[in-house]
């Protein structure tokens, strides 16, 4: 038998191969090392990126429900204990949110992912804000692993919320400003409230004459005290918003109080009764509301908010510091004014005005020596309308500027045709609105008319009511002035009903004052029409004016004005406004 030899080491071999596995496993190490350093400095940059931005990562299956949370995630969270569930994790968010996120998981499925902005409160009551974004794992064949992140948004939400604030807030006075309130008011309609919502429209009265008269900022001032009287009338009971300029809009509701609205009304304007400090002064503001209710006078919001202040207007046009509901009625009547307003628009161009004449007579002989133009418009569908029923309307819409020149126009070519005709009459006086005097050249216009009738400026009085010496124009003295220069006589209407500002008649070349048909009712008998009528011809004379009675139906009338001194008026006692053939026939009959 023959032994193997025994294998013959080479020792120098083994070494150099042992020492050859040492340095691979070394190199494997150090090679290991620096792989594991760099997890491990990912892993801390990977950390710190989490922190600074602010977002963490979750990864959740869903059979199981088992919620993996990074550190910042749960930081984030600041849940008592971390959840390891996606159920402990819902713990964390809002009721409404939790929800949302809820039904979100339910029915994400393969390919699918989410994105929300969800609201939470921390463990110690901190409110947080996050956005949650998620996927299913697409390593996963059960679709059951879902991953994503989570990031804390707090402070954009934050600012967010700030800018809406700001954008939805009225700067002076820290209210609710216009595009506001009109989304309360939309969002109430559109939830289905509106039946019981009502609006309040609160215009301040004079507002406008302290702006003027002591400038903007006390005008400002007078805002912001304005709106804090607002707010704390209203309390809690409606929202509450700066509309305009001296504008206010309450939206409140009447759930449990169908007066509500009414009885708002009368604390608002309690808080008004103590007057405004402005400077060393007190000054008494109060102010118009006009009512609307959701559940009869529109169902969206212009409607409401245009049908409040159609009621704000109708309160202040009855009396100042009043309230005002609206209703059809006023409705109609509105769209009523519309439509005369547009008719109106049209009268001249249509020819559908005329004058009628009422005789100026001597009260001793009834001897006509003058005419009152009196205007009458006949509108097709309206009928036959004396001005007491569109003046004013005229006035507003500043029409009355162009109906005046006509008048002015028409009363001056009737006049030539009657001195043509050579009938004694001495003038015709027209009556001009406040208005003309601010509005347009008056003294220019009235100049053409005389000239373009060949008549004398003494051939014509215009007829001034004393809102024209109130209304401040600038320019109206200066306007008085060229008119007299033209020879013209101005007289003042209806004296005494008006301003009683009596130093303007000192100060204006005035020739004479109507006494207003009003005080004339009473008399005589009643002691103080009588008194009345004797101090205005005591005015008159003291100052050199002359005197005209209006109004004049009875003898017993005449009498006494004849009695007292005044020797010239009109009346229905004479004769009513005639058409101008007529009038030309009882001028022929006395000549
Ligand atoms: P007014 O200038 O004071 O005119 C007198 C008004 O009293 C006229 O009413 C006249 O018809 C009426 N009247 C005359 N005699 C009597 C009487 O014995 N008893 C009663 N109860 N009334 C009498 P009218 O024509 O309806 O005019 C009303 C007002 O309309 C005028 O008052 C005047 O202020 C304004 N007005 C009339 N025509 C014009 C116009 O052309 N331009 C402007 N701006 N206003 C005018
Ligand atoms: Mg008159
Ligand atoms: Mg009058």
């Amino acid at each position: 038998m023959s032994a193997e030899a025994p294998v013959e080491l080479d020792q120098d071999a083994l070494r150099s191969a042992l020492q050859h596995t040492r340095d691979a496993l070394a190199r494997e190490q150090a090679n290991f090392q620096a792989l594991s350093d760099e997890v491990q400095r990912d892993k801390t940059l990977f950390r710190r990126v989490q922190e600074l931005a602010l977002i963490g990562g979750w990864q959740w299956n869903r059979a199981s429900d088992a919620l993996y949370l990074t550190s910042e995630a749960l930081h984030i969270l600041g849940a008592a204990s971390p959840p390891t569930t996606m159920l402990a994790m819902l713990g964390c968010l809002l009721p409404d949110d939790r929800q949302r996120l809820q039904t979100t998981l339910a029915s994400i499925s393969e390919g699918t992912g989410f994105d929300l902005e969800l609201q939470g409160v921390q463990a110690d009551s901190t409110p947080f804000w996050v956005s949650v974004i998620g996927e299913p794992d697409p390593q996963d064949p059960a679709h059951d692993r879902f991953s994503g992140t989570l990031q804390d948004i707090t402070d954009r939400k934050r600012a967010e919320a700030e800018l809406r604030h700001q954008a939805r807030t009225d700067a002076l006075t820290g209210l609710l400003n216009r595009d506001a309130i009109l989304d309360v008011v939309a969002s109430q309609l559109r939830s289905g409230a509106g039946a019981h919502l009502a609006l309040l429209y609160i215009d301040l009265d004079r507002f406008k004459i302290v702006n003027d008269l002591l400038g903007h900022d006390a005008g400002d001032q007078l805002l912001v005290e304005a709106a804090q009287r607002i707010r704390s009338a209203v309390g809690h009971e409606g929202h509450i918003a700066r509309f305009g300029g001296d504008e206010f809009l309450v939206a409140t509701r009447t759930d449990t109080d169908q007066d509500h609205p009414e009885r708002l009304a009368r604390v608002i304007q309690g808080a008004f009764l103590v007057p405004f400090r402005l400077g060393k002064d007190d000054f008494s503001v109060t102010t118009s509301i006009g009512i609307s209710r959701g559940s009869s006078d529109g169902n969206t919001s212009r409607q409401l908010i245009q049908n409040a202040d159609v009621a704000m207007y109708e309160s202040k046009r009855r009396r100042r510091n009043g309230f005002h509901t609206f209703s059809p009625a006023l409705a109609q009547r509105q769209q009523e004014r519309l439509q005369t307003e547009t008719r109106l628009r049209r009268a001249v161009d249509n020819n559908e005005f005329h004058l009628v004449y009422q005789p100026q007579v001597d009260l001793r002989s009834g001897r006509i020596f003058a005419a009152e133009a009196l205007l009458r418009w006949h509108n097709p569908e309206l009928g036959p309308m004396d001005p007491d029923r569109f003046i004013d309307l005229a006035e507003s819409t500043g029409e009355i500027v162009r109906i005046g020149r006509w008048v002015l126009q028409e009363a001056c070519h009737q006049m030539r045709r009657w001195k043509e005709q050579e009938l004694p009459i001495e003038r015709v006086s027209v009556n001009v609105s406040y208005r003309q005097f601010v509005g347009e050249n008056l003294a220019g216009s009235v100049q053409q008319m005389l000239e373009e009738a060949a008549l004398p400026g003494h051939a014509l009085e215009l007829e001034l009511t004393e809102r024209v010496l109130v209304e401040d124009a600038a320019d109206t003295s200066e306007v008085f002035d060229d008119l007299r220069k033209l020879g013209v006589r101005l007289s003042i209407d209806d004296f005494g009903e008006g301003y009683s500002a009596l130093n303007y008649l000192r100060r204006l070349p005035i020739h004479a004052l109507k006494l207003s048909h009003g005080f004339l009712q009473g008399i005589p008998g009643n002691k103080s029409d009588e008194a009345i009528c004797q101090t205005v011809v005591g005015i008159a004379r003291s100052l050199g004016l002359g005197m005209i009675a209006e109004g004049i139906e009875t003898e017993a009338q005449r009498d006494h004005l004849l009695r007292l001194g005044v020797t010239i008026g009109q009346g229905f006692l004479f004769a009513p406004g005639l058409l101008p053939g007529e009038f030309g026939k009882r001028l022929a009959t006395q000549a």
